[in-house]
C-alpha cells in the first residue's frame, strides 16, 4: 500500500471541512493499493474549525490536524502542512472544495507514469468574477515577463502532486517569503500539469481580497527575481541621459534665439516627475532589503500550538 498525504490549509473553514472528509474519503475508496491521511491546517481560524478537526481527528484515523498559534497565511500553512507529510506523495489543496478531489485519482496516475511533480492549470468557471479571472491572468503574465519562473495562465494554484522526494527538498527549504507555485516550477523534476475548472467555494468566504492579492503579486515577483532592481537602474540611466541631452539642446536654443527659457510650471512638473520616479526606485530597493532584513532574523514562518501528529 502507497500512502497519500493530502495537505488542506484552513482559515475559518468549519462549513468545509466534514464534507471535503466525505469526499476524499469516497475517491479513495475506489481507489485500490492507496492509503490516505488528510493533514488539515488550521491558520488561527476565528470560527469552530478546530473544535471540528479535533471531533473529527478522533471519530477518523486518517485525519490529523496542526493548530498554529495565530494566521500566518496561506502559503506557511501548506509549507507547515508538508513539512509533517511522510506520505509517498503528498498532495495540496484547498479546504473550501474550489479544487475538487475528483482529480486526485487523475494525478496519482500521472504520478505512477513517473512525474515528480503534477500540477494544476485552473480555468474559473463564469460564476467567478470577471475581475478575478482577468487579475490573475494578468499577474502570470507579468510574473513570467519579470522572472525565472515560468507560470502559464492559470498554472498558479495550490492544488497539486509532489513525489516524497520532491516534498523531501522542499522540507529544507528556510526561505522566508514563500510563493510554493513558484518553487515548485523552479525546483524542476519531472513535471506535468492537468487542467481543470474550478469550483465556487463551496461554504465561508475567500479571504483574498484585493489588498492580500497584490501583496502575493509583489512576493510573488520579487521573491523570484531582481529584474526589478536592474528596471530601477535603467530607467535612473534613461532619464538621466535624456534631461543631459535636453540641457544641452536648452542651452543651444537660447543661444540662438537669444532668449531666455521661462516656464515655471514645466520646472515644477519636472522636478515632480524625477521627485516621483526616485520615491519608486527607493521604494524598490526598500522592498528587497526588506526582504533581507526579514530573511536575516531567521524567524520560522509559522508556529504550531497543537497538533495530533
Ligand atoms: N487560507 C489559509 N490562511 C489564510 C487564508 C486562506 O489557510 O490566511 C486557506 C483557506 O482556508 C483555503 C485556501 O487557503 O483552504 C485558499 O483560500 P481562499 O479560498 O480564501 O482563497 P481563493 O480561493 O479565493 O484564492
Ligand atoms: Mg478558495
Amino acid at each position: 500500500m502507497k500512502k497519500i498525504s493530502i495537505v488542506i490549509p484552513a482559515y475559518n473553514e468549519e462549513g468545509n471541512i466534514p464534507l471535503i472528509h466525505e469526499k476524499i474519503k469516497n475517491v479513495f475508496s475506489q481507489l485500490d493499493h492507496y492509503d490516505f491521511e488528510i493533514i488539515f491546517v488550521n491558520d488561527g481560524s476565528r470560527d469552530n474549525t478546530q473544535q471540528i478537526l479535533e471531533q473529527l481527528s478522533e471519530q477518523h484515523e486518517e485525519i490529523k490536524f496542526i493548530e498554529f498559534s495565530r494566521n500566518f497565511g496561506h502559503q506557511p500553512a501548506v509549507k507547515a502542512g508538508i513539512d509533517v507529510s511522510y506520505g509517498n506523495a503528498v498532495i495540496s489543496m484547498d479546504g473550501d472544495l474550489q479544487h475538487p478531489p475528483e482529480l486526485i485519482p487523475e494525478m496519482i496516475r500521472k504520478w505512477e507514469e513517473g512525474y515528480d511533480i503534477v500540477y494544476t492549470i485552473r480555468t474559473y468557471p463564469k460564476q467567478i468574477s470577471y475581475f478575478k479571472r482577468k487579475t490573475s491572468d494578468f499577474f502570470y503574465v507579468i510574473l513570467s515577463g519579470l522572472s525565472d519562473v515560468n507560470l502559464t495562465k492559470g498554472g498558479g494554484s495550490d492544488f497539486r502532486l509532489m513525489d516524497a522526494g520532491a516534498v523531501e527538498v522542499m522540507r529544507n527549504f528556510t526561505e522566508d517569503d514563500l510563493f510554493l507555485r513558484g518553487l515548485t516550477s523552479w525546483m524542476g523534476y519531472k513535471q506535468i500539469g492537468i487542467n481543470f475548472t474550478a469550483n465556487e467555494r463551496l461554504a465561508g468566504e475567500s479571504s483574498y481580497n484585493l489588498k492580500k492579492m497584490l501583496t502575493f503579486a509583489f512576493t510573488g515577483i520579487t521573491a523570484f527575481s531582481v529584474k526589478p532592481l536592474y528596471i530601477a537602474a535603467y530607467l535612473g540611466f534613461l532619464f538621466s541621459g535624456v534631461s543631459v541631452v535636453g540641457y544641452i539642446l536648452y542651452v543651444i536654443y537660447s543661444f540662438i534665439s537669444k532668449t531666455e527659457i521661462s516656464g515655471w510650471a514645466s520646472l515644477i512638473m519636472t522636478i515632480v516627475f524625477f521627485g516621483g520616479i526616485q520615491l519608486i526606485i527607493l521604494g524598490i530597493i526598500g522592498i528587497y532589503l526588506g526582504k533581507i532584513f526579514k530573511q536575516m532574523k531567521g524567524r520560522p514562518n509559522y508556529i504550531i500550538k497543537s497538533k495530533n501528529l
